[in-house]
């Protein structure tokens, strides 16, 4: 006989945000999951009434989780290096490259977990991680140990650098991979890890670094590959202005045009930043249906750009939310990121290019679809049980209850109170369930004590 599926009554709720076709908000809401899934939305009084478990979430604001799509977690081992805090794009890169270069295998799978603790504190459920650097034995596998420890819906993005400083590429030659090698290693991960079903709470992504840390034909066999196994792929496109000049001096092509021409446009695509696509590259993505994952803080800490978030919506290119590496963006809050991506298109586009519902939107359903899911990114029958709650008490949201819902994205970013993922409890009353973050964070400060010493 079959065992019956353990239930979650979720209840009181005082605004519970749904992002379902009609984004009802629904007052005195709650949810009823069994095991994995949710069965039931809507006021606390239409659900069943008994459950396995009961989560009386009264006063808190509860949305679907939230989903960053583009992140390099290992580099929260490197915020705020000095030589790196005021550069932009590739001078960054090129001081920080000699400190990653002396990675172990430990340091990723420390700094993923510390990584993931501040997304899902943050509101986050979900989360894509692109590691294309893989020194003295790392692999993607370090970073999916600890997305399976703490219990974080996974996207494990295997990126890669293939040229080096001698090629003419960026990263030095000790840290670059052989193509072949690449490829081999990525299709093991799929095969060992990637879940395509419903509910999957790991999956792989194929996602070399960037058009000018690999060549072009591994750009082109990554998709092949991708394509071969129907997995997702990733990778930076069009991030400033030295970034288009590369593209147009080196292979004759807008950073757009260079992706369409080697398979890399779709909607099992997605490319990180694309503040400087151009009007051709839009239509190009909302036509093909290629996804953004859109970094505010990161760009505005590298000076990168506005990204033109409004043309691409308007136009209709997925595009979801990313914090991007904690070198570029030394806070990853994801609360605070979807905030800035709001006030960054108003400084570049005016006071109506982005709501507070919109941002909200972009960074649930807007991310889920990037992803290449529809499974998440929304509180509604059928799908994933993963939310987090907000305690609207705390004296941020003060003066803003009238719209608890604005006042999340408008006030000072806060920490979440609650969260479930794939139905189970992974915090509760603001505390992580699944791992002990004290001793981690410890280990994680002295890990990067000994990478920053090692190059000074
Ligand atoms: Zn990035």
């Amino acid at each position: 006989m079959q065992q019956k599926p353990r239930t979650l009554l979720v209840k009181n709720a005082q605004v519970l945000v749904t992002m379902d076709e009609t984004r009802r908000e629904i007052r005195d809401g709650g949810l009823f999951i069994e095991g994995n899934r949710i069965v039931s939305v809507g006021p606390t009084s239409d659900l069943p009434q008994q459950a396995d478990e009961v989560l009386d979430l009264s006063g808190h604001l509860v949305i679907p989780g939230l989903v960053n799509t583009h992140h390099h977690m290992y580099q929260s081992l490197t915020r705020a290096v000095p030589a790196a805090q005021n550069a932009e794009l590739f001078g960054w890169l090129t001081s920080l490259y000699k400190i990653w270069a002396n990675l172990t295998p430990e340091m990723i799978e420390v700094s993923t977990l510390t990584a993931m603790a501040e997304l899902l504190l943050s509101g986050c459920t979900t989360s894509s991680d692109h590691l294309y650097i893989y020194p003295n034995g790392a692999r993607l596998d370090d970073s999916i140990v600890s997305a399976q420890q703490i219990g974080m819906r996974f996207h494990a993005a295997r990126g890669s650098m293939s040229v080096g400083q001698k090629d003419g590429g960026l990263p030095p030659d000790s840290v670059v991979e052989k193509e072949d090698a690449i490829l081999k290693d990525t299709q093991r991960l799929i095969e060992t890890y990637n879940d395509d079903g419903r509910y999957a709470m790991l999956r792989v992504v194929v996602a070399p670094c960037s058009p000018f840390s690999v060549s072009r034909e591994l750009m082109r066999d990554s998709a092949v590959l991708a394509r071969e196994y129907g997995v997702s792929m990733h990778t930076h496109l069009a991030e400033n202005v030295n970034d288009v000049t590369y593209s147009r001096e080196k292979f004759g092509m807008s950073p757009a045009e260079y992706a369409e021409d080697l398979g890399w446009v779709g909607p099992d695509v997605w490319h990180a930043h694309c503040v400087q696509l151009d009007r051709a590259g839009i239509e190009l993505f909302g036509r093909t249906g290629t996804g953004v994952a859109h970094c505010p803080c990161s760009n505005m800490r590298l000076a990168s750009g506005i990204a033109p978030i409004r043309a691409m919506r308007d136009a209709g290119v997925p595009v979801g939310i990313g914090v991007d590496g904690s070198a570029s963006n030394d806070g990853a809050q994801m609360v605070a990121e979807v905030r800035q991506a709001l006030l960054l298109q108003r400084v570049g586009f005016g006071p109506d290019a982005m709501s507070a519902r919109e941002a909200l939107e972009i960074a649930t359903l807007g991310g889920a679809k990037v992803l290449g899911r529809d499974d998440i990114g929304a509180l509604a029958p059928g799908m994933a049980a993963d939310f987090v709650s907000f305690d609207l008490s705390q004296h941020g949201f003060a003066g803003a209850l009238h719209d608890p819902v604005a006042a999340l994205v408008l006030c000072a970013p806060s920490q979440i109170s609650t969260s479930v993922i794939d139905g189970k409890v992974v915090v509760r009353h603001g505390q992580l369930t699944t791992v002990d973050l004290g001793p981690i964070v410890e280990r994680h400060n002295r890990l990067a004590g000994q990478l920053i010493s090692m190059v000074s």
